[in-house]
């Protein structure tokens, strides 16, 4: 297997020392990988938000590699979103991954994420990505709905989506064909969860709508929560998901690293993706 697609890792921000070191023994790992880009979550699942602006300042000062910031429209005043984009910019950091979020949306904030990317767009020249979800948002009226709500976040000034993982490929090339009949143009990047706990992402992905196809129980079943076992057969997986998408004409992923050293790292490596000193990585 050799494959040379655009590659993107998510983080979240790391809440003790010990995770600190971890997460930073994962950016070593992946940088070598030559991503397009870092990015860090925001207050996601209730996450305290200074630690993630903490994460995102110094990993900007730290890596070689570009980082998004993820930053939600939930929590915050049109002003006080707006400062916090400036210092991003000020900063160096001009990328952002613009979300509703799952917090309260306040009054006097910014309730339409497009509305926010025009918003961001209009104070400095970011790349702005926003998110994506192809078995449709839980909250969604209907794919047909989310379609259109996609086309006007895109619309708005944003360069791609990042999709909400899934664990079929078919359920990704069935969203991408039916976002082209929505005169959808720009990139849809899937988003890959490696399964490195089987019960954990069982419950998680009850609460975000990404469905668990049966034969994934089957996979897992016997082995134990968190086990070597769920880390090896979630890696086999993720690396066959990601095979069928590459030789589909898929050119980016997006991986959710759940900051954890080596899981993607195999993953990439299985997948025979080269590393930065090699030549054919050089100009990806
Ligand atoms: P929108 O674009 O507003 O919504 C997407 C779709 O969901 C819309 O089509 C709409 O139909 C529907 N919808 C959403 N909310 C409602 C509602 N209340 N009522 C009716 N319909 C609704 N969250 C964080 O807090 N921090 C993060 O760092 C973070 N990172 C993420 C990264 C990625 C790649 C993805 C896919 C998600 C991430 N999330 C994060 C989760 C995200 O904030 C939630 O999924 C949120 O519910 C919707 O955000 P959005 O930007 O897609 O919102």
């Amino acid at each position: 297997m050799s494959h040379n697609p655009i590659l993107s890792f998510e983080f979240f921000p790391p809440k003790t020392p010990r995770m600190e070191r971890t997460l930073w023994r994962n950016i070593g790992q992946l940088e070598m990988l030559k991503p397009a880009f870092f990015s860090v979550t925001y207050g996601a699942l209730g996450s305290d938000r200074e630690h993630s602006l903490e994460t995102v300042f110094n990993m900007q000062r730290e890596c070689r590699v570009p980082v998004a910031a993820h930053l939600t429209a939930a929590g915050h005043t049109r002003e006080s979103l707006l400062e916090l984009a400036k210092r991003f910019y000020e900063a160096g950091v001009e990328r952002i991954v613009a979300l509703r979020g799952d917090a309260d949306l306040l009054e006097g904030g910014i309730h339409d994420v497009a509305v926010m990317v025009q918003a961001l767009r209009s104070i400095a020249d970011f790349d702005i990505s926003v998110a994506a979800y192809p078995e449709a948002h839980p909250k969604a009226a209907s794919l047909e709905a989310d379609l259109a709500h996609l086309k006007r976040k895109l619309d708005a000034g944003s360069q791609r989506a990042l999709t909400q993982y899934f664990f079929e490929a078919d359920v990704f090339l069935k969203f991408r064909d039916a976002a082209v009949k929505a005169g959808i143009n720009k990139p849809i990047v899937p988003g890959i969860l490696p399964v490195h706990d089987f019960e954990k992402v069982q419950s998680f992905s009850e609460r975000c709508g990404a469905s668990i196809p049966a034969w994934m129980h089957n996979s897992f079943k016997g082995t134990q929560a968190g086990s070597i076992e769920q880390k090896r057969i979630g890696i086999e997986l993720a690396v066959g998901l990601c095979d069928r998408l590459l030789r589909e004409g898929v050119e980016q992923l997006h991986f959710y690293t759940l900051n954890i050293p080596g899981l993607t790292f195999e993953l990439a490596h299985q997948l025979g993706i080269p590393l930065a000193w090699d030549e054919r990585r050089a100009g990806f």
